[in-house]
C-alpha cells in the first residue's frame, strides 16, 4: 500500500532524510520510532505530499506520490492524517469538523456527511459529544474526533504523527485502544509512536530512524528483543 524507496531530502544544505526505504503492505500496521530530530515526522508527511522530498520515490496505492502529474489534494483525500495536536477545527462544533471535508472534498450532502460523521463518533465512543466544541473537549477526546474525522474520508490507509504525544498520561489508553481496534480490523497504518506497547500489540515492523537514516527495519519482537544496532539499543534503554 505505501512504499518507500531511496528518499532523500534536504533543508538548505541540511540532509534529513538519508536514502530512506521501507514499505507497509495492505492490513498491516508499521511504527517509526527514534530520537526526537530524527526525520519521522518529515518521512511521514512525504507519503501524503505534504512535505516534498529531493531523491527517490513514494508511492500509495500504486501512485507515485512525487510525479508532478499526480492529483495530491485527491491523493491525500484518500490517505488520513492524524497528528499530535489533534488540528481540529476550534470554531465549528465536533460533527461539523466531521462533515466538512466530506461535503467539500467528497461531495456528499450535508446530511449524509453528519449522519457519516455521527455513526463514526459513535464508534470511538463520543456521540454525545457531537455539537460541542473541541475546546470543551478533554485532549483525549478531542484525538478520538480527529481519527473519526480521518475515517470519515473512508481512507486507503492512516498515517499517525506521535497521535498520543500532547495527551495526559490518564488519556493514552482512550486513544491506544482506538487505535488498536482500527488495526485489528485491517487497516494500514503508518504510525510514529514511542507506545510500545502499541507496538508490540498490533504492529507488524518497528522502522527505527536517526540522524535522518532507517538504521533498523524488522519484525516487531525482534527489535525489541535483539536489536542489531548500538543506536537503537541506546534508544530503547532511554525509552521503556
Ligand atoms: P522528528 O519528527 O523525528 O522529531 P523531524 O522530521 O521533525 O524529526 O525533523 C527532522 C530534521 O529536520 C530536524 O533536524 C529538524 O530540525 C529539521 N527540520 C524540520 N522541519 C524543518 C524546516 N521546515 N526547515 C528546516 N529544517 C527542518
Ligand atoms: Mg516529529
Amino acid at each position: 500500500m505505501i512504499k518507500i524507496q531511496n528518499v532523500s531530502k534536504w533543508y538548505g544544505h541540511t540532509q534529513v532524510l538519508k536514502d530512506c526505504g521501507t514499505h507497509v503492505a495492505k492490513g498491516e500496521v508499521v511504527v517509526v520510532c527514534g530520537p526526537s530530530g530524527s526525520g519521522k515526522s518529515t518521512l511521514i508527511k512525504c507519503v501524503n505530499g505534504l512535505e516534498p522530498f529531493t531523491q527517490g520515490t513514494i508511492t500509495v496505492d500504486g501512485i507515485s506520490v512525487g510525479d508532478p502529474k499526480t492529483d495530491l489534494p485527491k491523493l491525500r483525500a484518500r490517505v488520513g492524517m492524524v497528528f499530535q495536536h489533534f488540528e481540529l477545527f476550534p470554531h465549528m462544533s465536533v460533527v461539523q469538523n466531521l462533515a466538512l471535508a466530506q461535503v467539500k472534498v467528497l461531495g456528499r450532502s450535508p446530511d449524509e456527511a453528519a449522519a457519516r460523521g455521527i455513526a463514526l463518533l459513535d464508534r470511538v465512543g463520543l456521540r454525545a459529544h457531537a455539537s460541542k466544541f473541541p475546546g470543551q473537549l478533554s485532549g483525549g477526546q478531542q484525538q478520538r474526533v480527529a481519527i473519526a474525522r480521518a475515517l470519515a474520508m473512508d481512507p486507503i490507509c492512516l498515517l499517525f504523527d506521535e497521535p498520543t504525544s500532547a495527551l495526559d498520561p490518564e488519556m493514552i489508553g482512550e486513544v491506544l485502544d482506538v487505535m488498536v481496534e482500527l488495526a485489528q480490523e485491517g487497516m494500514t497504518m503508518m504510525v510514529v509512536t514511542h507506545e510500545m506497547g502499541f507496538a508490540r500489540k498490533v504492529a507488524k515492523r518497528v522502522v527505527f530512524m536517526d540522524h535522518g537514516e532507517i538504521v533498523e527495519d524488522a519484525p516487531v519482537a525482534q527489535f525489541f528483543e535483539a536489536p542489531a544496532s548500538e543506536r537503537a539499543k541506546t534508544f530503547l534503554a532511554r525509552i521503556l
